[in-house]
């Protein structure tokens, strides 16, 4: 008996159910198809996804097995491969944006008229969205009460990776993972991005690990601060997978039994993800449609000068430059600084908050379909449960509330320092040689007046309230 393992948001063979229903079916062929939904990533996130395929080959390499990699349509591909080698069951986890459940769906009908056996599991998140209702029946349009709603329900308990017998047939031909070139599209300095990712699972567990050991008793009180240290940073490894929603839940739940005051902070974080996928599947269009009424005549301006300058830290105003740039650098931003950035983009330079969404989609190594379409719609104030439009984060404000000594700043933002940090000075090796700026140039001035951009803004918003 042989079932096929296909992999696609679930980089690891710890906690996979669907690894493990294969494993118990028989000999496993895992198989990872770059399909349109690979071909439409972003730069960076396609270019990461690669990076934590070629671990999970080594891994299962390492254990005497072998990773099918294929370009094409996924139904055929499934279908061709069960045929050659007789594979029985087809296993999966699943995932829960419009895209991906139209084509899994056609290819599970596809599949069971052949003859196969299907099963699809939950590795993705915690509580599955269909799972959580309102007592009317509907799905949560609100943080909070969602949050009552699933703190206190039983979360199954993560499972060790399983012993597997890996099928290694020898009828089937496997493309070079290098030949899908999925880092073709990084015009940036990848190997600078590089250094500051942690690719694979034992990677994540480390990271889970040294957060819970070092880091969560602080994380309620300084979690703001971009420039410390604080956060997990597992966003990146959650995103492909890398790590179970559920050993992160499990570590977060023992850390508030044993008293840590930031536990349960941290829990509800992580419930802030579970949220976005909740709205994501009761709502597919999130990552394009304004989810509140009223919004599709708001005089959103298009992509422009003052944009560009947005996306490439060039602005002026320095904590959005720091954040922009770290986002270049590293293929992650601070959370604080991501809700920064995206209220100058949307307020001061009045920009559609689907322009901005998209650059994140470019350049986030940690890009999340749900995550990245809340966090937009909701700084921008047409989304669920979102922002007022009317509260405007004043970058300079904000960074001397949360970056008080500068740190921050610092840390990102070369020009006219007398000892520009490392972390400042990669910027420049990571750009394109086309945007032709130097750590030399002078620092550029403002492109908009804080105070005037935020009474545009509000006055943009009473205009369309009238
Ligand atoms: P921690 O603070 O350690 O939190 C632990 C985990 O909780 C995170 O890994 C993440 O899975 C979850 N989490 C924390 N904050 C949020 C939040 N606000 N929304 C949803 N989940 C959260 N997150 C992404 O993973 N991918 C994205 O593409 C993304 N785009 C965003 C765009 C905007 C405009 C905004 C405002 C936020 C976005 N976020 C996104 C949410 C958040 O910024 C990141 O999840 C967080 O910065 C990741 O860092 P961390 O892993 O150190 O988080």
């Amino acid at each position: 008996m042989t079932a096929i393992w296909w992999l696609r948001r679930d980089l690891r063979l710890d906690d996979n159910p669907a690894l493990r229903a294969a494993a118990n079916a028989g000999q496993v062929l895992p198989v990872f198809i770059c399909d349109d939904s690979v071909e439409r990533l972003g730069a960076a996130p396609k270019w990461r996804l690669g990076l934590g395929l070629e671990a999970l080959i080594q891994r299962i390499e390492a254990q005497g097995g072998q990773v099918f990699l294929r370009r094409g349509a996924a139904r055929d591909i499934l279908l061709e491969l069960a045929q050659a080698i007789g594979a029985d069951t087809v296993v999966w986890n699943r995932l829960y944006d419009g895209a991906a459940i139209e084509r899994d769906t056609a290819v599970k009908t596809a599949l069971q008229e052949a003859g196969l056996s299907v099963q699809s599991y939950n590795s993705h998140l915690l509580f599955e969205p269909w799972t959580v209702e309102t007592k009317s029946g509907g799905y949560y349009k609100v943080y909070s009460p969602f949050w009552r709603a699933v703190c206190d329900r039983p979360v199954a308990a993560a499972h060790a990776a399983p012993n597997v017998d890996w099928a290694s047939p020898s009828e089937v031909q496997t493309d070079p993972v290098s030949d899908w070139a999925l880092g073709a599209g990084m015009q940036r300095g990848a190997e600078v991005v590089q250094a500051h990712c942690r690719i694979g699972e034992d990677a994540a567990r480390a990271r889970l690990d040294h957060f819970i050991g070092c880091h969560i008793a602080d994380y309620k009180a300084r979690r703001d601060f971009p420039a410390e240290p604080v956060c997990s940073g597992l966003s990146e490894n959650l995103t492909y997978g890398e790590i179970s929603p559920r050993r992160i839940w499990a570590a977060g739940q023992a850390a508030r039994e044993a008293g840590e005051p930031g536990a349960e902070h941290f829990l509800k974080e992580l419930v802030w993800r579970e949220f976005a996928y909740h709205l994501l599947f009761h709502e597919p269009s999130l990552p394009e449609d304004n989810h509140r009424e009223g919004w599709d005549d708001f005089p959103w301006r298009g992509d422009s000068e003052d944009a560009d300058r947005w996306r490439r830290g060039c602005t002026g105003i320095r904590f959005v430059d720091a954040a922009m740039r770290e986002l270049y650098v590293t293929g992650t931003m601070h959370n604080r600084a991501r809700m920064i950035v995206a209220s100058f983009l949307t307020k001061h330079l009045l920009t559609d908050w689907r322009l901005g969404r998209a650059w994140f989609e470019d350049c986030l190594i940690d890009w999340d379909p749900a995550s990245n379409a809340m966090g937009w719609q909701w700084v921008a104030g047409c989304g669920p449960d979102a922002a007022p439009y009317f509260r405007v984060f004043n970058p300079d404000g904000q960074a001397e509330k949360y970056d008080p000594e500068g740190t921050y700043r610092h840390r990102w933002i070369a020009e006219g320092a007398d000892t520009p940090s490392d972390t400042a000075l990669s910027f420049f090796d990571a750009v394109p040689k086309s945007w032709a700026v130097s750590p030399g140039d002078a620092y550029p001035a403002p492109i908009i007046d804080l105070r005037k951009g935020r009474e545009r803004a509000l006055a943009a918003y009473e205009a369309r309230k009238g």
